[in-house]
Order: structure tokens, then C-alpha cells, then sequence
């Protein structure tokens, strides 16, 4: 139990070495909560940040009573920082933002009225502002990606994601799995549902992925997808004698 459970949707951030933007995610963040769809809370993850982040992040917190932190004891990379804070968020609902801010908390207003209908509600970049290299590195991987795994998504690195946490929680999780949250949830029979959000350049602080782990990894995980869709286990329980309602 943690204060988490008081909300209906908590704001995953996950946070490394990005002391230089964490001001203006204490401002966006605490202007976007009062006009929240959803009642909502922030939960910042510091993925073993070496540079001043966790000291501000600790200082933020103090100030808004919507904010908490949980901090890795070491650097263990973005899927893991979310799953991280996807068992941590007790709410119903779990969003997912990144702390260079190169999407809008705004946004999450765009997202939430589909959550009551949609396990998983994400973004897409609309007039991305990145390079022309990244960009372009980012459609051969969705491309290839979409023809691998079979989901639909148009974006799905885009930093702007509703999710229902308990569907969330089931998911398989491994190293790169941030890639894969749309195919992933088709596992899990998850409704999809994208909807096209602003987009930004990276104002502070520097881009933690390069060519080998947005472009050659995932190309990798593709076949590690489609071997673990054929061996994915679901069942539904369709009877038992227990006394309460719940298994
Ligand atoms: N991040 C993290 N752990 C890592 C690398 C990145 O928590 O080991 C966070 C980072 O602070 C940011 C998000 O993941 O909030 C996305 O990282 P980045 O913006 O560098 O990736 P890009 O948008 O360039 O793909
Ligand atoms: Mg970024």
C-alpha cells in the first residue's frame, strides 16, 4: 500500500541524469494536476541517477503533496525504471511520460477520456521534432516491428501512454520491452488506441539511446516477441469452490 492508491491515475516519470529538466517537470506536471481528467498523482522513478536529479527530485516532493519518488539503487534502463513504476503505481490507471518533456502532461487529457474503453491509450508524435536521422530511424524500426509482431501502432516509442495497471502488471517485461508495450498487450487481448499528441524538442539534457539500442536490439526482440507469442500462457479460471469472489 502506498499513498499511490488514492488516485485514480498515477504519472510514471522516469528519471535519469536529467537534472537539468526536472524544474520544469515540477512546473508542467503541477500545472497539468488540478485540470486532470483523472484525479491524478506523480510518481518520478530515478533509474540510479548520477548527477544532481535524485536531490531534486527529493526537494520537489516536499513541495507537492501529489508528488512522490522511488528511487533504483542503480542505473538498470528505462524498462525497467517503468516496470519500476508500473508495480508501484497503486491506482487504477497508469500514464507514462518522459522527463525530457518532449511530450505535454497537457496531453494526457487527450488520452484519458478512451481509458474507460481501451487498455492501452497512446500517443502518436504528431510533426515529430527530432532528426531527420532519428526520425528515420524510428519508421524502419516501427515498420519492421509492426510486420514482426502484428500490432498496429503508428509510434510506439511515443512518450505519452495510458494504461489500466492491472493489465500493465501482467505483461511479460524485459530489457527493450518499452518498445513493445502495444504488441505486448495484444498478449494480454489489450484494446489499443492511439491518438495523435504535440510534440517538442528535446529542450535539456542529452538522449540516453543511440543507433545500436533504438535501431539493432529491437530488431532483435522482434523475434524473441514472436516466439513468446506462441508460447504465451493465458487461462481463465471457469469454476471453483472458494468462498470469496476473487481467485
Ligand atoms: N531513462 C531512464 N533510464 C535509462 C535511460 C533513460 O530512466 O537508462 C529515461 C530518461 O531520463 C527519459 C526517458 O527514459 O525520461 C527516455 O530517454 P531519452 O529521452 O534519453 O530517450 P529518447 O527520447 O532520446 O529515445
Ligand atoms: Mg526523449
Amino acid at each position: 500500500m502506498n499513498p499511490t492508491s488514492q488516485y485514480e491515475f498515477t504519472i510514471v516519470v522516469p528519471v535519469y541524469n536529467e537534472e537539468d529538466n526536472v524544474e520544469r517537470l515540477e512546473k508542467e506536471l503541477s500545472a497539468f494536476l488540478p485540470t486532470s481528467l483523472k484525479r491524478a498523482c506523480v510518481l518520478f522513478v530515478n533509474d540510479g541517477s548520477r548527477d544532481r536529479s535524485l536531490d531534486l527530485l527529493r526537494e520537489v516532493c516536499k513541495r507537492h503533496s501529489d508528488f512522490f519518488y522511488v528511487s533504483l539503487a542503480q542505473n538498470s534502463g528505462l524498462s525497467a525504471a517503468m516496470k519500476a513504476g508500473i508495480d508501484t503505481a497503486q491506482s487504477p490507471l497508469v500514464g507514462y511520460i518522459d522527463a525530457d518533456l518532449q511530450t505535454s502532461p497537457e496531453d494526457f487529457n487527450l488520452l484519458l477520456p478512451y481509458a474507460a474503453d481501451y487498455e492501452l491509450v497512446m500517443g502518436i508524435r504528431a510533426n515529430r521534432k527530432d532528426s531527420f536521422f532519428k526520425n528515420l530511424q524510428s519508421k524502419i524500426a516501427n515498420g519492421f516491428r509492426r510486420s514482426m509482431t502484428g500490432d498496429t501502432a503508428k509510434d510506439t516509442g511515443c512518450p505519452l501512454k495510458v494504461m489500466h495497471t492491472d493489465v500493465a502488471r501482467r505483461l511479460p517485461f524485459f530489457t527493450g520491452m518499452h518498445r513493445f508495450l502495444p504488441a505486448l498487450m495484444l498478449l494480454e487481448k489489450g484494446r489499443m488506441m492511439q491518438i495523435p499528441v504535440r510534440h517538442f524538442p528535446r529542450m535539456a539534457g542529452v538522449s540516453k539511446y543511440h543507433l545500436w539500442n533504438r535501431l539493432v536490439s529491437p530488431f532483435m526482440d522482434c523475434f524473441a516477441y514472436r516466439w513468446m507469442k506462441k508460447r504465451y500462457i493465458r487461462y481463465q479460471v471457469g469454476e471453483h469452490n472458494f468462498a470469496e469472489t476473487e481467485v
